[in-house]
């Protein structure tokens, strides 16, 4: 096969790959099984799918090394993709139409694309004879989009997990509009809750004493002046050298607020939901601040402040890139032999690989996009058929330095 041919096939494939509607909240993941499986024999990779429950499988494709015992590599990727607003769309969003060179579809960035490169890059090295030194999975699991409990989340906890013997982990990072390429080894704690308020009630007319909508002042006044400093953080990082980047501090958003029946009635509840991601480190002491709103609200009766935790995911695990280790070592050298720039930050939302570093697997966030608009989760999705081919050739090199069993 040529390298045109190469390249051809490989586009081909991506276009299949978004073609098949494995969208959330009903993603067609039988369709997409049987691609892998085709994808597997094609390119003489052993495959298995692994249940995690009556309606969800992940699927591994492995390429097993013959020479050693050493740890495995894993290559991440989720299958699901996040719903579209298809009247949005230049191009059906689940079409693959390419315009310009740009490759459109739901799935383009996040992350179709990187399961892609993985595959094509080991159809090159299999191409080459290249043997690996150590055993190399392509593990596709389901559910990422929603949160991962039934996708990663199970998966982490099974038996064929453990026997996958895991050395290391690659997962989905963001696209770069710069010519820097990001690369991820933490997220973020994800924090949604809810503060349910309570006061008296009565006419709209009247001036009640400890109503509901006083303790949500309180409340959605502490709240943003805890955003507002954190806020001036990053922008203050900014003016220095010292950068700290979003996933280096923690935000919190109000993003919902119910409550109240009719114009002329004092409601006797409130409802306020924030989104908090927070910051490593930051988990136990952000927790402490929130009972320390309660604690301050002022209120006749404790019940009158509720906290729920709607979705808690506690602390977050960061993977250790100060200390030396043979994947950190490989990782490098192929930024360097490529000639990629690299930024070494936390993810600032959530990926699946807080739940591998949660088992003490090092995972790096990494999707190689450079100068290319972040459109994950946005109408028009799209990644230019260069930097989809190139990320491919950096996988090559990447996969060959993790498993070449050179360690310096
Ligand atoms: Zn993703």
């Amino acid at each position: 096969m040529t390298e045109k041919d190469k390249d051809e096939v490989a586009l081909q494939r991506f276009v299949e790959y978004i073609q098949i509607k494995t969208v959330q909240p009903e993603p067609d993941y039988d369709s997409a099984m049987k691609f892998l499986k085709n994808y597997a024999q094609e390119l003489g990779l052993e495959y298995r799918a692994v249940t995690l429950d009556e309606s969800r499988q992940a699927c591994l494709l492995t390429w097993p090394s013959k020479s050693s015992t050493e740890t495995s590599i894993v290559l991440n990727s989720h299958i699901d993709v996040v719903p579209v607003f298809e009247e949005h769309w230049m191009v059906p969003p689940f079409s693959g139409e390419i315009r310009d060179g740009k490759i459109y579809g739901r799935g383009t960035q996040d992350m179709k694309c990187v399961g892609i490169q993985y595959l094509e890059a080991i159809r090159r090295l299999k191409a080459a004879k290249y043997e690996p030194k150590r055993t190399i999975h392509c593990l596709f699991v389901p559910d990422e989009e929603i949160g991962g409990v039934r996708g990663m989340g199970k998966f982490i906890t099974l038996d064929e997990c453990k026997a996958l013997n895991i050395g290391f982990v690659l997962d989905e990072g963001l696209a770069s509009e710069t010519d820097v390429f990001q690369v991820y080894y933490g997220d973020r704690s994800v924090l949604w809750i809810q503060f349910l308020v309570k006061g008296k009630t009565g006419h709209g007319s009247r001036l009640i004493e400890n109503t509901a909508a006083e303790k949500a002042q309180f409340i959605l006044n502490e709240m943003l002046k805890f955003r507002a400093n954190e806020k001036e953080c990053l922008e203050k990082s900014e003016a220095t050298d010292n950068l700290i980047q979003l996933g280096n501090v923690t935000t919190v958003n109000l993003t919902k607020l119910t409550g109240g029946v009719q114009q002329n009635v004092v409601p006797d509840q409130y409802s306020l939901y924030f989104d908090c991601r927070i910051k490593p480190d930051g988990y136990d002491a952000f927790k402490e601040f929130l009972h320390d709103v309660i604690k301050r609200t002022p209120k006749e009766n404790d019940d009158e402040v509720i906290l729920h935790y709607v979705q808690d995911s506690g602390r977050v695990c960061i993977t250790d890139v100060e200390k030396p280790s043979w994947w950190l070592n490989s990782f490098k050298r192929t930024c360097e032999q490529m000639k990629c720039k690299t930024n070494w930050t936390v993810f600032p939302a959530a990926t699946d690989g807080r739940y591998l570093r949660g088992e003490g697997y090092p995972a790096i966030g990494f999707s190689p996009m450079i100068n290319t608009p972040i459109l994950l989760h946005d109408h028009n999705e799209y990644l230019h058929k260069d930097v989809f081919l190139h990320g491919i050739e950096i996988y090559v090199k990447l996969i060959e330095n993790l498993t070449n069993g050179k360690s310096a």
